[in-house]
């Protein structure tokens, strides 16, 4: 990315809102401001950028796609950043922070410089992650990234919580100073360099007492090696309270599970708190007959065995006790968690 371009894209507008505050404000409205301000920071520093929406007019998703690649091309020089303000739904007032959400074509480096930045700026960090299709998972979730070519570097970035009046006062009044720690990250990273982080959570591990390398990365499905080079470790010692790198996003469409003697599709969907559908959707099974031997593709965040889940990226406690049909009170109460915020490879209990 030595000759970066910028094509800003302000998320929602006209007839689409976005996410609405309780006081009224809207996702769009913030937005517009938003990428306004970013534009000009980019024109300031030199970097060519487009943007996408400059009023507020409704732009459908292929509209938008166009634009996009009409601005310089599917090129692997553009950066696309897509402006957004997240909202939680009501069973989980309180949820604060950024996201950055980036394609499974690209690499963590600028996901995670833009994270970093808003966090060293004084957001809260939430997570950088990736996020698949449920009907195809070697397909990107979001059309911005799935959509936008295959050499573009599409960032969808969340600023914070319109349904938290205390996020959403935060974005108002330092707004400027995000984007400029988006427009910082941008050129930092098209310039090879990685923004050292003041560590929140998301992204990182806090050591704790009883901790190993080994546990540590068991719990996210790497290899302590992986996990040594991650955080330029040469030894094998932790020290509790000490920060680890963990990678932002794993796959967890990997896991399988090898059919045994009586079993059938509802006990095994069951046992990984899927629905039967997305068990066969997973595995592209257009019957309910299942062999001995035959191996699935399982979310695999249950453990069976003492009836826990492990928390992926993309989870809240929302969407958690949805799908096993409980509150969300219900759900903190059992793990006695005090706030909404969870940790990627978060262990919590099940009923
Ligand atoms: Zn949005």
């Amino acid at each position: 990315m030595n000759n970066l371009q910028v094509v800003i894209d302000s998320g929602h507008g006209g007839t689409d809102p976005g996410a609405v505050s309780s006081s009224g404000v809207r996702e769009k409205d913030l937005t517009l401001m938003i990428s306004q301000y970013m534009y000009d920071e980019f024109q300031k520093r030199g970097v060519p950028v487009t943007l996408v929406r400059s009023v507020d007019e409704t732009v459908s998703p292929t509209e938008r796609v166009n634009r996009i690649l009409a601005a310089y091309g599917d090129n692997p020089n553009v950066v696309i950043i897509s402006n957004h303000i997240n909202a939680a739904g009501s069973a989980t007032q309180g949820a604060e922070g950024a996201e950055v959400i980036y394609a499974l074509r690209d690499d963590s480096r600028l996901a995670s410089n833009i994270l970093t930045s808003l966090g060293n700026a004084g957001q809260k960090m939430r997570k950088f992650y990736q996020r698949r299709l449920p009907s195809d998972t070697s397909k990107d979730y979001y059309f911005i990234h799935r959509n936008t070519g295959s050499n573009t570097h599409p960032v969808i970035v969340e600023y914070g919580f319109i349904d938290n009046p205390e996020d959403l006062a935060k974005i108002q009044n330092n707004y400027k100073e995000y984007v400029d720690a988006v427009v910082d990250a941008v050129i930092a990273t098209a310039e090879g360099e990685t923004i050292s982080s003041m560590p929140g959570d998301g992204s990182y591990y806090v050591v704790k007492s009883g901790d190993s390398l080994w546990k540590i990365a068991n719990m996210y499905g790497i290899t302590v090696d992986e996990l040594k080079r991650l955080n330029n470790l040469s030894s094998n010692n932790l020290s509790v309270g000490q920060i680890l790198e963990i990678p932002s996003s794993f796959d967890d469409t990997s896991d399988t599970y090898t059919v045994k003697s009586g079993d059938s599709l509802w006990k095994i969907a069951n046992m990984y708190g899927m629905t039967v559908s997305e068990l066969k959707s997973l595995n592209g099974l257009t019957s309910d007959n299942l062999m001995v031997g035959q191996v699935l593709k399982v979310k695999g965040n249950v453990n069976s065995s003492n009836n826990t889940y492990t928390v992926k990226a993309g989870d809240s406690l929302w969407n958690i006790a949805n799908r096993y049909g409980i509150t969300v009170d219900e759900l903190k109460r059992l793990n006695n968690l005090s706030s909404n915020v969870l940790m990627i490879g978060q262990v919590l209990n099940l009923p």
